[in-house]
């Protein structure tokens, strides 16, 4: 239900920051309990990064391996089938990497998940962002809030943080670091070009000649010399992830900057493109962004800390609330495609409840890009797929601490179970 009057101090079971696909997930998965759950989002649209930044494929729902096996279930797989049901949601493929996507319908995408929170019986607020968090006896009880009427309070009994920065964990003070920015993967600007002819070759290595001779005639800014380029089916656009920026996204005249050079930079691809790529030379941009797409910011310290030796050692864990199974994906380098490390036998690995679970405060538990995980782990926590299985293990988490008073793993294994997550 859409919360329209009289949200000016109100009382919730559990609140959830960000509407990303973990706080989605986390909101159904604890509405599906009977919590009285309030999801908040900042911007005016749910979907996170599938929206904001129009990433175009939902991973980590499926293993790299042949045959594939599907890790993640419940509130994920609601998704899923609300979208294919709506045609916007295409087979499983495969990159050019051997690595396993949905392609899916950004802006069927939106409409899903309004429906999918609605349906949940969880309430929502757009237009709405957290700005602060009181915190008493070491858990937060209420969280401030700013649209354009002002500032308002709501409390809960228990949190998610879901805001891919930690933002929420940052104001009150929970377990967290913030690595060196140079240290962070770097942002990159999706860019939809129209006007692609069905012939064009869109293989990496095409785009690594093509735009090789733009940058030899002076054509620039231009960053990576490839990176993943998907067509949009049934249609002459095409999305392309090459327009790389390094960033501090904690910082707005960072976040500034980057944007403004990156708008540049797409500009200079499809002079290139249009000039060396066959099949480009009607292209026009369809749509940059809305925003920068930010990978890593803050990084939440839970009661366990997942190492990048779990993820590709497929390490298996007996606190277990949800299956990650994409590679380490890292894109240290502006100029360079994403570096891979291979999990074990193309497999997966467990996220266990205490990653989800902050160190500092006794009702707070993270969700998507805010496990727990060290640099290595992150680059394949992160992906969307392993967003909606933890926001979905946390969502419960936390609506069984809100009921009980304690989130003990034997119940929020069986309440997963129930709710069809594959643990
Ligand atoms: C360029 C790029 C390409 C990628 N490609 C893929 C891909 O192909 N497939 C894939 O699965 N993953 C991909 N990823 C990774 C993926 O998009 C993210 O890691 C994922 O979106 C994480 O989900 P999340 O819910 O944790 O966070 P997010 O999607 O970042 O959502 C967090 C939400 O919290 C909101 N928020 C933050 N602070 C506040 C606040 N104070 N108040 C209210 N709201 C707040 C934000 O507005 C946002 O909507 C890519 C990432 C980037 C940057």
């Amino acid at each position: 239900m859409i919360v329209v009057v009289e949200k000016r101090c109100r009382v919730y079971d559990v609140v959830i920051v960000g509407g990303g696909s973990a706080g989605i997930a986390a909101a159904v998965g604890a509405a599906a309990l009977g919590a009285k759950t309030l999801l908040i989002e900042r911007s005016s649209f749910l979907g996170g990064q599938a929206t904001n930044c129009s990433i175009p494929t939902y991973d980590g729902f499926f293993t790299r391996a042949e045959p594939s096996e599907q890790v993640v279930g419940g509130v994920g797989r609601q998704i899923i089938d609300k979208l294919s049901m709506m045609n916007a949601c295409q087979k499983p493929l495969r990159s050019p990497w051997g690595n396993v996507m949905l392609p899916v319908n950004n802006e069927a995408v939106k409409v899903a998940l309004d429906a999918c929170i609605e349906e949940s019986g969880a309430d929502f607020l757009l237009h709405t962002r957290v700005i602060g968090a009181e915190v008493s006896d070491g858990g937060i009880t209420a969280v401030e809030c700013v649209d354009d009427g002002g500032v308002f309070s709501i409390k809960a009994a228990a949190f998610v943080d879901a805001s891919g920065e930690c933002n929420l964990t940052a104001m009150a003070r929970g377990g967290f670091f913030t690595p060196d920015p140079a240290d962070m993967q770097v942002g990159t600007l999706l860019i939809r070009f129209g006007g692609v002819s069905q012939g064009a070759d869109l293989r990496p290595q095409c785009f690594k000649t093509a735009i090789a001779s733009a940058k030899a005639s002076g054509i620039g800014p231009l960053s990576k010399d490839s990176g993943f380029v998907m067509r949009v089916s049934g249609s002459n656009d095409v999305i392309a992830t090459l327009a790389n920026e390094r960033v501090n996204a904690l910082d707005s005249a960072s976040l500034t900057a980057a944007e403004i050079a990156a708008r540049k930079q797409a500009r200079a691809y499809l002079q290139a493109l249009r000039q060396f790529l066959p099949g480009f030379e009607d292209a026009y941009i369809n749509q940059t962004g809305p925003q920068l797409g930010i990978r890593e910011t803050r990084h939440a310290i839970g009661e366990y800390v997942i190492t990048g030796e779990d993820v590709v050692q497929a390490r298996r864990h007996e606190d277990a609330v949800a299956r990650g199974c994409w590679p380490v994906e890292r894109h240290s380098n502006a100029g360079a495609l994403a570096a891979y490390e291979w999990i074990l036998n193309d497999s997966y690995y467990d996220i266990p409840l205490r990653s989800l679970k902050n160190k500092g405060l006794s009702n707070l538990w993270g969700a998507g890009r805010t496990v727990s995980c060290d640099l290595i782990a992150f680059a394949s926590v992160r992906v969307m797929g392993t967003a909606f299985a933890t926001g979905h293990a946390a969502g419960v988490a936390a609506a069984l601490f809100a009921q009980k008073g304690y989130a003990e793993i034997a119940q929020v294994q069986a309440e997963l179970v129930r709710q069809k997550a594959i643990i």
